[in-house]
């Protein structure tokens, strides 16, 4: 199927349209849903072909890790493995809000949702429709901002029909999001606990809320950039990886144009030198000569 012609519903954000979204993410299709912060591509988050759709639609690089979004803390266990005491304790605290915790994942969250990591962002939005429609739909979905990758992220369901439209499969209208900072990452599978981005709510506000233990000595931005494990961070995020993929292409382009420079004037060079060589200066009685034999050539270029 074409998915550029797809038909796009837009849904109200309540009755029967709740069910109605949550039923096509079961069915692997894509709905945008509204958060605290802004709207997301919803897709659920443990079917591999669904999560490829939200790439095709954002036309993101794959490598970028997508967070699961949950209805509530009791759905932890269900994807992640060895859930800390720390991670209730932030859940009470300020879910449904904008705290992501990196986790240990379950095999049944695809390496695809993840981009690759053995670890998974989980997050439970601030918002009663879109933890509604997860609830009905009994599965946690991946959800990064719906728009078109390098378009700002949309705060309205028109500006996710202007973008989105004919790509993805539903947009839940739960009217304007509340203007707001992208969500707070730690990661909670080191110890302590490194905060890997700084977001919605305040680093002080986390270590009072893990207490005095060794979770409280979360690891700030300060402390990441001296033990440059702020690194580490972007290249589990796949940052580090595609800046230096670029730096690589960047550089290859460079040498690429360097040598064909060298190529045309040592060809130049090559090709004055015949002309004087035959009658009347004929490019054509040259290449009878076979003067621009291609190991001739070759040899004038890399000599
Ligand atoms: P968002 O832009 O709010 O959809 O969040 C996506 C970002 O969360 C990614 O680009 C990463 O920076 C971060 N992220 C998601 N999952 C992980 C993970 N397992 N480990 C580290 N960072 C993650
Ligand atoms: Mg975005």
């Amino acid at each position: 199927m074409n998915r550029m012609k797809m038909k796009t519903e837009i849904l109200p954000a309540e009755g029967e349209a709740i069910a109605k979204a949550a039923d096509l993410l079961r069915r692997g299709e894509l709905v945008a849903l509204p958060t605290e912060t802004v709207y997301g591509i919803a897709a659920d988050a443990r079917n591999g072909a669904a999560v490829a759709k939200i790439f095709v639609a954002k036309g993101r690089p794959q490598d970028n890790p997508l967070i699961l979004h949950i209805p509530d803390a009791s759905w932890l266990t269900r994807y992640c493995e060895d859930v800390p005491d720390a991670a209730y304790k932030l859940a009470e605290s300020f879910w449904p809000g904008p705290l992501t915790m990196i986790l240990k994942k379950k095999p049944c969250v695809p390496l695809r949702t993840t981009g690759g990591l053995e670890t998974v962002g989980m997050r439970c939005p601030d918002h009663a429709v879109t933890r509604a429609i997860i609830e009905a739909s009994g599965v946690p979905v991946a959800a990064p901002s719906a728009n078109t990758s390098g378009r700002p992220s949309c705060t309205t369901a028109e500006h996710v029909r202007e973008d989105m439209w004919g790509k993805i499969d539903g947009i839940v209208d739960g009217g304007p999001c509340q203007v707001g900072v992208e969500s707070t990452i730690i990661d909670l599978t080191v110890t302590p606990p490194q905060l890997l981005r700084p977001g919605g709510l305040p680093l002080e506000s986390l270590r009072d809320a893990l207490g005095d233990d060794e979770h409280g000595r979360i690891g700030n931005p300060g402390d990441v950039l001296a033990n440059l494990s702020v690194g580490r961070h972007i290249d589990r995020a796949g940052g580090v990886i595609k800046n230096e993929h670029a730096r690589m292409l960047e550089q290859r382009a460079r040498d690429a144009q360097a040598l064909l420079l060298t190529a045309r004037k040592r060809i130049g060079a090559l090709v004055e030198l015949v002309l004087d060589l035959v009658p009347e200066n004929d490019l054509f009685q040259a290449f009878d000569y076979g003067f621009f034999d291609v190991s001739v050539i070759l040899n004038a270029v890399y000599a």
